[in-house]
């Protein structure tokens, strides 16, 4: 697998698709359908020869150990934001207004990463504003020299989104201490928010002490026109699921982004 992987990155197998992120008070009250994106996320992929396309979980782990995750980074950082420029020249009003791309441990690791994610902005012409970079709860909440290394991402004029949240070990009562704009709440809340009167109260704690510190709320997962308005009335701000999109590929978001478009 590990030898497979980088003869992958050299050879190009690697792809990224792109999953919108919607505005929840545009999309569940006014049934606009599909609304605007907010937001993109980017997702790598990997088109393998023999065992077709192959999900993010069954490689990240393995680029992480024999360091390909550098050069897998990279890549789904610099294609993301070229095409976020692009989208932006091309579609105007329509374009996702932010991109969201995700972070592994090794990258924060690595000392030459906040010069080489300024570089990236600055050659693709994307403005930092537009950039967000998501860490889950247990990498952030890490010792010094990672909290260290997100303030310098975040001096370069990005926001920080904390992925998955609910699935760590940090509290809310912590949220405070991380330096994010934007909390996103685990699939696994928000797939049980209709059933469940516990996981109801969980995301409406979260979305309080958020709203409580300016931190901007997005539900993960959300796969339901009842779970979108759950999570809607809990206050919620932005959501993102198969329900809204799945992750598409660039043509397709085009597609799905103009066909809102009256
Ligand atoms: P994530 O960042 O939490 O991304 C959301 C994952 O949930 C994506 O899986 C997405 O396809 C999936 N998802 C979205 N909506 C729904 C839904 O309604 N139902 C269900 N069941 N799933 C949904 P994906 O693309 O397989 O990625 C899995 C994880 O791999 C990501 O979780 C992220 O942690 C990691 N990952 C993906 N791309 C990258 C990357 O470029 N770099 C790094 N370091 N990690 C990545
Ligand atoms: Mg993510
Ligand atoms: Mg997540």
């Amino acid at each position: 697998m590990e030898n497979d992987l980088r003869r992958a990155i050299v050879d190009q197998e690697l792809f990224v698709v792109y999953q919108p992120v919607v505005m929840l008070e545009l999309t569940v009250d006014r049934r606009a359908f599909p609304p605007h994106a907010a937001a993109v996320e980017a997702l790598v992929r990997w088109r393998h020869p023999v065992r077709g396309v192959v999900p993010p979980a069954e490689f990240i782990g393995v680029a992480e150990e024999c360091g390909a995750i550098g050069a897998l980074g990279e890549f789904v950082l610099d294609t993301a934001c070229r095409q976020f420029v692009a989208w932006k020249r091309d579609l105007g009003r329509l374009a996702p207004r932010l991109l969201a791309v995700n972070l592994s441990r090794a990258q924060l690791n690595d000392g030459g990463f906040v010069a080489y994610v300024s570089r990236t902005l600055h050659d693709s012409g994307m403005d930092p504003a537009e950039l967000q970079l998501e860490v889950t709860e247990s990498l952030a909440a890490q010792d010094e020299s990672v909290q260290a290394r997100l303030r310098q991402l975040k001096e370069l004029g990005l926001t920080l989104a904390l992925d998955d949240f609910g699935t760590g070990y940090s509290s809310l009562s912590s949220l405070h201490q991380l330096p994010v704009a934007t909390v996103k709440i685990d699939r696994s809340f928000v797939s049980q928010a209709v059933e469940s009167a516990h996981h109801r109260v969980l995301i409406e704690a979260t979305v309080r002490v958020a709203v409580s510190l300016n931190i901007n709320t997005v539900a993960e997962g959300v796969e339901s026109d009842a779970q979108a308005s759950v999570v809607r009335a809990l206050g919620c701000e932005k959501g993102q699921g198969y329900f809204f999109s799945k992750p598409l590929l660039p043509e397709s978001l085009v597609d799905w982004l103009r066909s809102n478009d009256s």
